[in-house]
């Protein structure tokens, strides 16, 4: 029987915290219980945020930590090709479109029905699971000519899920399988219509964090994604493309989040400590499994 396979997928844009030493370990020790295969992916498709510093102390970080994972080690920089085919396929389907907005355009263009839902007017404008104001879908409608007189311009645009498209193309109810650390599975529905018209590729990179997270999870044959719960909202929109796509869905484990004393996720603009930092003021990789409740 083919061993199931684990990965840790940290983004090389600032120093490991505990936050990502738990789920780094929580893989680790996954992996080990399911006699399972464990991968590190570096998730650096923001060529402007990531740093190869930041990569080199992961490796080091995690390496501190007492983990171990396969040779060589997915850099998905070095694989846009990858997901510029997978985009090619959504093209294909019909079911993406390009969009010139600035995030300022879409404020302005939700900014009269947020005023009319202060005063009590109206409902507010729908956010997707990030906060953000779903997209009021201002580019849905542009005529092929004007998008590509646009794009032949060189008019910086991103790329679209087109739901209402989706929702017939993919009609009914969309879900995934959810495995806790004793081994039970549960089936889960997936909403992926709350994103609305999500960006599928950026303006300033030609993926995405959910673009390339799925076609990487396929291409590696992950069987076990184990994240935070910060990203299961992001959960339902993969599903979605595994299905457009037709990539295996793996079963999925969104873990608890590291919160700081005052209940707030970690986070470098929070200044939670570093691991490095951790490391100099003598905190040993021992004392990290216990404060994590290893
Ligand atoms: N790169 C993502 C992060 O650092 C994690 C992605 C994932 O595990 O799916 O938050």
């Amino acid at each position: 029987m083919t061993k199931p396979i684990f990965r840790f997928a940290p983004s090389p844009n600032g120093r490991l915290h505990l936050g990502h030493a738990y789920s780094a370990l929580l893989n680790a020790d996954l992996a080990r219980r399911f006699d399972g295969r464990l991968l590190l992916r570096i998730e650096d498709i923001d060529t402007t945020r990531c740093r190869p510093e930041f990569e080199e102390a992961i490796h080091e970080d995690l390496a501190w930590l007492g983990l171990q994972w396969e040779e060589p080690v997915r850099r998905q920089s070095e694989h846009f090709d990858d997901y510029r085919a997978a985009f090619r396929t959504l093209k294909g389907r019909g079911v993406v479109y390009a969009c010139f907005c600035s995030r300022k355009d879409i404020a302005e263009a939700v900014a009269c029905r947020e005023a009319e839902a202060k005063t009590g007017a109206a409902q507010p404008w729908p956010r997707d699971p990030d906060g953000a104001p779903l997209y009021p879908g201002t580019c849905r409608t542009l005529s092929a000519g004007e998008i590509e007189r646009r794009i032949a311009h060189g008019e910086p645009h991103a790329w679209r899920l087109d739901m209402q498209a989706l929702q017939r193309l993919l009609p009914g109810s969309h879900g995934y399988r959810r495995f806790d650390y004793d081994g039970h599975e549960e089936d889960v529905v997936a909403n992926p219509w709350r994103w609305g018209d999500a960006v599928i590729v950026r303006k300033d990179t030609p993926t995405s964090y959910h673009l390339s997270v799925v076609v990487d999870d396929a291409l590696q044959g992950v069987t076990h994604v184990v994240r935070g719960q910060d990203l299961e909202p992001a959960t339902d929109l993969h599903v979605l493309l595994q299905a457009l796509l037709g990539l295996p869905v793996p079963l999925y484990h969104h873990h608890r989040l590291v919160l700081d004393p005052e209940g707030d996720k970690l986070a470098k603009s929070r200044q939670s400590p570093s691991l490095a930092e951790l490391r100099t003021s003598g905190v040993t990789p021992q004392d990290i499994r216990q404060r994590l409740g290893f």
